[in-house]
């Protein structure tokens, strides 16, 4: 007996390592050529200080997944069909032309992620990966993820620096009416990081809420260190450089027009596009915002959903319903 996990972000492979560690054996089929999903590619957000960013908790986890006997990795690899009933699901997974067929099947574990605004093709303002000096909110984590091997700009750093936030969220028109609870706490960590390193660029937040990030006075101290907020929502962005951003400003609903060196959008997420097909072969629903949903009690229905497939979460969320949808799995499985 195994049990499937659709997808090896941080949410399919910590589910893995947790039924491994209880003994179960575990098939990871993973679409991309490499595990880790989005997490993978972020960097530590800590400047004087830890700044609590939760990527820590990932440790060595995809080492540990990669090299351990019970998980049966297929990278590049999609499941095409589900047979059976829960306990004895048989599974048909496709990689390139090859297809396998898995029996023995107790229970999958749906941990498909999601795709970020700017991947979505949407965006409250025209969003333009190519010009320099416009990066989005995964570009931000790039840069913080190589910076522990160079400095963040090869040349000068910029001047100004906007952040665009509540990016492909919180916008009827965008079809997104939720808040992605994550782009408030990655963005403002990593603004922090650039005033630590770069104590003249001037960083400005534009935002149409704010979301508690750390308990106690988390935006004054961010204003202390000298990063500005101005409540607005943004009209457009004309390319530079230097980079020319619109936006209307709440306290008097004025149009301001602002230049910066840098632009960044702060994307959220969005429903993983596969995640139709994927309810249709796992015999899942979604939820009001599109992210998936089982359809009863998983122990009834043999399939859960992991992770950001079901909506929005940080890392430790993710972490911690992963371990508890192991130990449910555990506790149902002989
Ligand atoms: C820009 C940005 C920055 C963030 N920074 C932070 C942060 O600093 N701290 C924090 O706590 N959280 C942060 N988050 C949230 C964090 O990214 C998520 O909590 C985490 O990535 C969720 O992991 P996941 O495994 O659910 O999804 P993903 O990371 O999306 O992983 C899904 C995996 O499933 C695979 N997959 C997809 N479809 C299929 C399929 N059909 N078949 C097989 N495999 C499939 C994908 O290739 C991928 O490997 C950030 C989010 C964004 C957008
Ligand atoms: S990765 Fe995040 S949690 Fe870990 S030290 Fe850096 S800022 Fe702190
Ligand atoms: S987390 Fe912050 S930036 Fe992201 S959608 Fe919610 S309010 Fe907007």
């Amino acid at each position: 007996m195994a049990v499937l996990i659709v997808g090896g972000g941080l949410a399919g492979c910590s589910t893995a390592f947790e039924l491994v560690s209880r003994g179960q054996n575990v098939v990871l089929v993973e679409s991309a050529s490499t595990i880790g999903g989005k997490v993978r590619r972020y960097g530590c957000k800590a400047a004087d200080r830890c700044l609590n960013c939760g990527l820590c908790l990932v440790g060595d986890l995809w080492n540990q997944v990669e090299s351990h006997p019970q998980i049966q990795l297929r990278t590049e690899t999609e499941l095409l069909d589900v047979m059976g009933a829960p306990g004895s699901f048989s599974a048909v997974v496709r990689h390139a032309d090859s297809l396998d067929i898995f029996d023995g099947i107790s229970h999958i574990v749906v941990a498909s992620g999601f795709v970020e605004s700017s991947r979505a093709a949407v965006g409250a303002v025209e969003y333009s990966h190519q010009a320099p000096g416009i990066i989005t909110g995964l570009e931000l984590e790039q840069l913080m993820s190589e910076r522990r091997r160079a400095a963040l700009w090869d040349g000068e750093p910029p001047k100004s620096v906007a952040f665009l936030q509540c990016f492909g969220s919180r916008s009827l028109r965008d079809r997104a009416q939720y808040c992605s609870r994550v782009c408030c706490s990655y963005a403002s960590r990593a603004a922090r990081v650039l005033k630590h390193y770069y104590p003249d660029t001037r960083v400005v937040f534009l935002h149409m809420e704010q979301q508690q990030v750390e308990p106690g006075s988390y935006w004054q101290s961010l204003e202390a260190d000298g990063i500005e907020f101005v409540r607005s929502r943004p009209v457009t962005v004309r390319v530079g450089p230097p980079h020319t951003v619109l936006y209307e400003r709440s306290v008097d609903s004025t149009i301001v027009e602002e230049s910066f060196d840098m632009v960044v959008f702060s994307e959220g997420m969005y429903p993983n596009p596969d995640g139709e097909r994927l309810a249709e072969v796992c015999r899942l629903s979604f939820s009001d915002e599109g992210f998936l949903k089982a359809v009863r009690d998983s122990s009834e229905t043999g399939v859960s959903v992991v992770g950001c497939a079901g909506g929005p979460k940080r890392i430790e969320e993710v972490v911690a319903e992963a371990l508890q949808t192991a130990r449910g799995i555990c506790g149902g499985v002989r």
